[in-house]
């Protein structure tokens, strides 16, 4: 989720295909690619328990301490409007702070499909578009002034969160898109594909570099984290840490995107 200090610039030389290699080989039996909606508010559990930790007295919607990691570096401060194209009516701007962008493992792998339908080769810098199509998906809303269009919410960025969050959310127990899932994804996200829109001048350039993973299954954790000094991911199991040699079956719950 989180990479150390200096994960950002060794992260720059990772190959694609070692992150694959990493995460789609063996080496942990227990992890059989599944995260049932339920179960995704945990990271944030985690991030706002950091949060109490460092500034206990402050309300966590109003938290700008220097100090708090949680808000520092990883919230993402958004608002989501309605425009109607038809129209022109717009809802009000309707801010928010996020720890986690979450989206369907089904519906990102239904997108990869469509793209591929537009015979359009897979890119890693569609990975962003990939991520925002796959989270609109079917996500209509009715115009604002009720002229009977149905138009999609714009979720605009308004920060450039150093540490970027997906939870990718598998849609049952026994999901057989864990693989396509680890083939279509990329370890590089340019920030601004996540979004409608970003306001701010530093997120409209980000490049965000995968330094973490997280993975959830039959009610246990553990993590991929990229080792900068040896360039290579680093697999922990509660005590257990070694070099990754991956996993043949993975669910992935989130993964942390660092800036470059
Ligand atoms: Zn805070
Ligand atoms: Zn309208």
């Amino acid at each position: 989720m989180r990479g150390e200090p200096a994960a950002a610039e060794a992260s720059v030389t990772l190959q694609q295909p070692e992150a694959r290699r990493a995460f789609s080989r063996g080496s942990c039996p227990r992890i059989t690619g599944a995260w049932p909606w339920r179960a995704a508010p945990a990271p944030e559990n985690i991030l706002e328990r950091i949060h109490f930790h460092i500034v206990p007295s402050r309300d966590a919607d109003m938290c700008t301490s220097k100090s708090c990691i949680t808000h520092q570096k990883f919230a993402m401060t958004l608002y989501e409007q309605c425009v109607c194209r038809s129209c022109g009516a717009s809802s009000d701007p309707l801010p928010f702070t996020e720890f986690v962008r979450y989206i369907s493992t089904t519906a990102l792998c239904n997108e990869v499909e469509r793209m591929m339908e537009r015979h359009e080769r897979s890119k890693p810098e569609m990975f962003a578009e990939l991520l925002q199509a796959a989270n609109t998906t079917d996500d209509y809303r009715k115009c604002p002034s009720n002229c009977g269009q149905k138009i999609k919410i714009r979720r605009v960025l308004m920060n450039c969160p150093e540490i970027v969050t997906i939870g990718l959310v598998w849609d049952s127990e026994h999901s057989d898109l864990t693989e396509d899932v680890v083939r279509n994804l990329a370890t590089h996200l340019y920030l601004p594909g996540l979004f409608y829109r970003v306001t701010d001048e530093n997120a409209k350039n980000s490049e965000l570099h995968l330094v973490g993973m997280i993975c959830y299954t039959s009610r246990h954790y553990c993590a991929f984290a990229f080792h900068t000094k040896s360039s290579k991911w680093v697999f922990f199991d509660d005590a257990n840490v070694k070099e990754s040699t991956g996993s043949r079956r993975m669910g992935f719950s989130s993964c942390g995107m660092r800036a470059q």
